[in-house]
């Protein structure tokens, strides 16, 4: 092409032209598809290695049965030629040059490989071949989120690990019977919601209790290496060591299961947790300064004396069900679906980064492509409930929500939480109670409260990629799920402010803007930074009866299935903005306790994430 361009060969029109033959034909030809079938004459073994190295699983079936009746041993194929594909992968893999949905689709030809030779290794009983090492993988009781457990164990099996993988909401007595049962070395555990960090530390004391010593692997999205090091490593002898992705967990996963990197690995975790210790311990930036009285007097000051509430359009709940989603296609929110298969940076620019625009370009193409076969063949169905309520604020940080106009009775009293860092003086300490027109202002004022799935169906084809060894499709769904969950929110909230609510009846903001969040009002979430406490969850589902409405339910841990979820509150007051509760303090905790009616150690509990101070020090003290 260059030679074209530049006009440095007489004869570049001619080649190219000849080049371009071989691009010619039907659209569903390999050809077509820009692709070069040359490497079709390669040794049996290298065009393993091609299809491995390249995600191609259209002839792997037929080369692994040539490769099978070459060799006396169908395990020979395994160890052999699949296994040097797969050390090639994890190479490229390891020095930056393939990334992560290229590794998954590596693994799904390794897999329909193996999958082809398991019976005929059965059929001559020859046991299993060597591997790595065990490990027994597992997102914790409470919690169903696994895409990034998924990707882990996908990948931990490209690198020849055998992972025994538990899937969600798995109780601790169940992780470790698994690991001795199975002879495991090594445990790994994942939990995306906050409530999981304390089901860590249970397991961790389990391990302990009864004597285990194997390493034991922290990840997940709310997990830490603070957290990994102040509270779970404290209560285990043997190594913890938390992994911040799944590129990570490969080198950590293959350190540790040889003497030598073990003993390093295991030592550095060890100083490594020692000093993060040290330096929360130190860590007095993020402490809370104020009182929750002196907070209290620095709350957002809104002139309520010149604000008339807008009044929703109708009151109490409604259901939404079977909602087009063509319609939440133009609602998405792309990013997130990179950042989930560990690429970092801005949509559509990532789909030409220099570095992995091409990845990223790629597993763009097989998204839109799923996400065409989802809409159109309806694999999932979107159902929202959503209801508007007269409300008032009350005492500073709660939320009264009443049954009906009348204002007479209280269906549910929200809690809320108040910033108590310290701040300019002339910066407001937040609080989400501070955008509901408070009881003495004697106005009507309402709130909003929504629960949302694109999860309805998703396990019967989640189930089916698994059985046809797709992890690659069966992760690229659940992802996908999320995102349509996330547009509908997106969407949802649109029609509220258009329709529902009606305070902006006008207005039409571009996918840009709206992910920008340039709209009035917002709709914080339980379980996110300005509303922290998963609890809260429980109120909204008894508000919109979703469980009945829509079959979206919630785990003891607060954490919503189907996963494809969100649900939160509305506020409609301009001013009210997102923000983070960031660390209280424990007079904060006291009267939270109080107003929810549970304990004080109750309370620490659900709002461990937020403490700014150790319980259990405050106690002896
Ligand atoms: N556009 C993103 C939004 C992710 S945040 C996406 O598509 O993934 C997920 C949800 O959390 C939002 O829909 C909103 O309901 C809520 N949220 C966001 N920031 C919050 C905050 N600081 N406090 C409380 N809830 C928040």
């Amino acid at each position: 092409v260059e030679d074209v361009i530049l006009n440095r060969d007489p004869e570049g029109t001619d080649k190219l032209l000849a080049v371009a033959e071989n691009y010619k034909g039907q659209a569903s030809s390999a050809a077509a598809k820009g692709q070069d079938l040359a490497w079709r004459e390669l040794p049996v073994d290298k065009r393993l290695e091609h299809a491995l190295v390249n995600g191609l699983d259209e002839f792997v079936i037929d080369d692994t049965e040539e490769a099978r009746v070459a060799t006396d041993r169908p395990l020979d194929v395994i160890e052999g030629p699949l296994m040097a594909g797969m050390n090639v992968v994890g190479d490229l893999f390891g020095a930056g040059k393939m990334f992560l949905p290229q590794v998954v689709k590596s693994a799904r030809v390794m897999k329909k490989a193996v999958g082809h030779l398991v019976p005929y290794i059965e059929a001559q009983k020859e046991g299993k071949a060597s591997n790595n090492g065990k490990i027994v993988l597992a997102t914790v009781k409470g919690d169903v989120h696994d895409i990034g457990k998924n990707i882990v164990g996908v990948v931990l099996q490209c690198n020849n690990f055998e992972v025994i993988d538990l899937g969600v909401m798995v109780s601790c007595e169940k992780i470790l019977d698994a690991a001795k049962r199975e002879g495991a070395s090594i445990v790994g555990l994942s939990g995306l919601i906050t409530p999981s960090l304390d089901e860590m530390v249970n397991v961790a004391s389990e391990m302990q209790r009864l004597g285990f010593d194997l390493p034991l692997l922290i990840g997940g999205a709310t997990t830490s290496p603070a957290h990994t090091a102040v509270k779970i490593e404290p209560c285990y002898d043997g190594p913890v060591i938390y992994v911040k992705d799944a590129s990570r967990s490969v080198g950590v996963a293959q350190a540790l299961v040889e003497a030598d990197t073990r003993a390093i690995l295991v030592d550095k975790t060890r100083q490594d947790n020692a000093r993060r210790r040290e330096q929360h311990a130190g860590k007095k930036r993020l402490a809370p300064k104020l009182s929750l009285q002196q907070a209290r007097s620095r709350k957002q000051a809104i002139d309520w004396a010149h604000y008339e509430p807008p009044q929703p359009r109708f009151i109490g709940n409604r259901v939404i069900k079977e909602i087009d989603l063509g319609t939440l296609r133009d609602y998405i929110d792309w990013m997130p679906f990179f950042n989930a298969w560990e690429f970092h940076g801005k949509f559509p620019q990532i789909l030409t980064d220099e570095v992995v625009g091409e990845a990223a370009s790629s597993l763009y193409a097989d998204a839109t492509a799923m996400l065409e076969r989802i809409i159109d063949e309806k694999w999932l169905e979107a159902r929202a409930v959503v209801g508007f309520y007269p409300a008032n604020s009350f005492q500073h940080d709660d939320i009264l929500v009443y049954s009906d106009e009348s204002r007479q009775t209280v269906s549910q009293h929200l809690v809320h939480l108040r910033q108590q860092r310290g701040k300019e003086a002339s910066q407001p300490q937040f609080c989400l109670a501070d955008y509901v027109a408070p009881v003495e202002s004697g106005l009507k004022d309402y709130i909003g409260a929504f629960a949302v799935t694109a999860g309805i169906g998703i396990d019967a084809h989640v189930e089916r990629f698994e059985k046809a060894h797709d992890d690659y499709s069966a992760i690229m769904l659940k992802a996908l799920a999320d995102r349509l969950a996330e547009a509908l929110a997106e969407y949802l909230h649109a029609r509220v402010r258009r329709e529902f609510w009606g305070y902006a009846a006008d207005e039409a903001l571009s996918n840009t803007d709206l992910i920008r969040e340039k709209y009035r009002g917002i709709r914080p979430a339980p379980g996110y930074p300005a509303c922290p406490d998963h609890t809260e969850k429980g109120k909204l589902w008894q508000l919109l009866d979703v469980e009945a409405s829509i079959d979206l339910r919630l785990t003891e841990s607060f954490a919503m299935y189907p996963t494809a979820a969100v649900s939160g509150f509305y506020f409609a007051h301009p001013d009210a903005k997102y923000f983070s509760v960031g660390k209280i303090d424990r007079d904060q905790v006291r009267s939270y306790a109080e107003r929810q009616g549970i304990s004080v150690a109750l309370a620490e509990k659900w709002l461990a994430p937020n403490l700014g101070y150790d319980p259990v020090a405050a106690d002896a003290a």
